[in-house]
């Protein structure tokens, strides 16, 4: 399997070679050169296979340098009940990513049981994993840098701990999230981990690993890496639970089912698109934004308009406050007939800052082949479907699936089954909880006090000089 650009000018590389990159050297995201496509009847024995088994099966159609026997033995250690051992609502861990009943049709698949309590937890431990190996075979090392708002630095930070040959740099906005995720970063105590917290704002902190990517001389020597969610792996890792899901909530491989997706950069839902490329009997993408809705508005009107910072909200679902998705140009490409030259201009005006509008186009018409609905959630949405969900179903939602549920519920199909995908845990977003129902989030009895251990932060100006010198003094 070889990997092309969005962009159509880079040549072909191997997993291996786009595992520890960014974006293609044209600007544009790498995806597969074509979908692997699953038979009936591999969809029949699969069906059967462990959380694990099943990984591996979908991996190794994506995953061609790696040798078989290595990669099985990776994704065995990673997709293990001990590491996602925090499920709620009686969860079977030994499913990885176990579906709960709400009602008839309605479910809820946990994503958020691994070591952060979200959904990136599936993929980054992964791409610890990956790391470490293709790092140890080419003896070399790589020095992460990224920021981070809240769930993607903690993810990593837990998926790359005490790995050889791999250091992190994470950036958090000084004082502006919450105490757990405070906590849940600057208490690890692993040499390999630097919190550097930014007086500042996300954008500071994100601006400042622009500036010293940007700085190719500095880039190289001292071996900057990133693990943003353009990352393929990421995606690919992804692709798995929609496998899984399916096979839970359905019965065979006759039925059809739809996923309701808590959508931001469009990661997590582009893994369902391809599973459903591959030949998945998925019938519906439902994508559900909060009140930073660019994405619903693009599957509404077929304008892709991305925000500045000033129009981008603060919200209860944090992590889908976007501007625009940095994962979207990946869809496009298919939406488009995979025609690279219509990408490159369509991403000439975004990166910009302006609009595209696709609305009196041909690939517009085509879209409803590809099985997409959209709808957004507000606040007060999020708050009375917390309370909906913890009143009638006994169930606590955290706030960025319960904007998935508040799209799904006005998209329901009956008899068809209807997959919410939990992304976070109740327990990482207290303040809205609290709100909602007047009552604490449990959390794993091992992240009680939290707050009370030791942290291992620097905190430092947003000087870009600065950071490039901690960096050096610490590779
Ligand atoms: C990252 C995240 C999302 C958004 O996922 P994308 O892949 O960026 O669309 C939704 N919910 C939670 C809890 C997240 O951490």
């Amino acid at each position: 399997m070889r990997y092309i650009s969005t962009r159509g000018h880079a040549a072909p590389q191997t997993f291996c070679d786009i595992l520890l990159g960014g974006l293609a050297p044209d600007g544009g995201l790498y995806l597969p050169e074509s979908y692997p496509q699953i038979s009936r009847s591999e969809l029949d024995a699969w069906r059967k296979l462990s959380y694990a088994d099943l990984a591996y099966e979908i991996l190794s159609r994506f995953i061609t340098d790696i040798p078989p026997a290595d990669l099985k033995a990776l994704v065995s250690k990673t997709y293990t009940a001990e590491v996602y051992r925090h499920a709620r609502n009686g969860g079977d861990v030994t499913q990885i990513t176990p579906l709960t009943q709400l009602e008839g049709d309605l479910y809820t698949q946990e994503l958020s049981n691994g070591p952060t309590l979200a959904f990136k937890d599936m993929a980054m431990q992964l791409l610890g994993n990956l790391f470490e190996y293709v790092l140890d075979k080419r003896g070399e090392s790589i020095n992460i840098l990224g920021a981070t708002s809240g769930d993607t630095g903690s993810a990593a930070e837990y998926a790359m701990r005490g790995k050889h040959n791999v250091k992190v740099f994470m950036l958090s906005p000084d004082g502006k999230m919450s105490a757990f995720q405070r906590a849940q970063m600057y208490s690890l105590q692993d040499p390999n981990i630097f919190n550097i917290a930014v007086t500042g704002m996300f954008d500071d902190a994100q601006d400042i690993v622009k500036a010293v990517s940007n700085d190719a001389a500095f880039k190289a020597k001292y071996k900057i890496g990133a693990v943003n969610s353009i990352n393929w792996a990421r995606v690919a890792a992804q692709i798995v639970y929609y496998f899984q899901g399916y096979f839970l909530a359905t019965q065979s491989n006759d039925e059809k089912v739809a996923f309701a997706v808590p959508s931001g950069n469009f990661g997590n839902i582009c893994a369902g698109h391809i599973a459903r490329q591959m030949g998945l009997p998925i019938a519906q993408l439902v994508l559900a934004t909060n009140e930073n809705d660019v994405l619903d508005e693009f599957f509404r009107t077929g304008i892709y308009r991305p925000r500045n910072t000033a129009e981008t909200s603060i919200t209860s679902s944090p992590s889908m406050d976007i501007s625009k998705a940095s994962n979207f140009e990946r869809f496009i490409f298919d939406l488009v007939g995979r025609d690279p030259a219509v990408v490159s201009d369509l991403w000439a005006k975004v990166d910009k800052g302006e609009a595209f509008d696709l609305s009196a186009t041909v690939y517009w018409k085509n879209l409803p082949n590809f099985g997409f609905i959209s709808g957004k959630s507000t606040h007060i949405d999020r708050i009375n479907t917390i309370r909906f969900a913890q009143g009638r179903y006994n169930v606590m939602l955290d706030t960025h699936t319960a904007d998935g549920l508040k799209v799904a519920l006005e998209n329901l199909v009956a008899g068809m089954p209807m997959i919410v995908l939990e992304t976070a845990q109740p327990a990482k977003f207290e303040e809205t909880i609290r709100e909602a129902l007047g009552a604490e989030p449990v959390r794993p009895a091992e992240m009680v006090g939290i707050e009370n251990l030791p942290q291992h932060v620097v905190v430092m100006a947003p000087d870009v000089d600065a950071i490039k010198q901690f960096i050096v003094e610490h590779v």
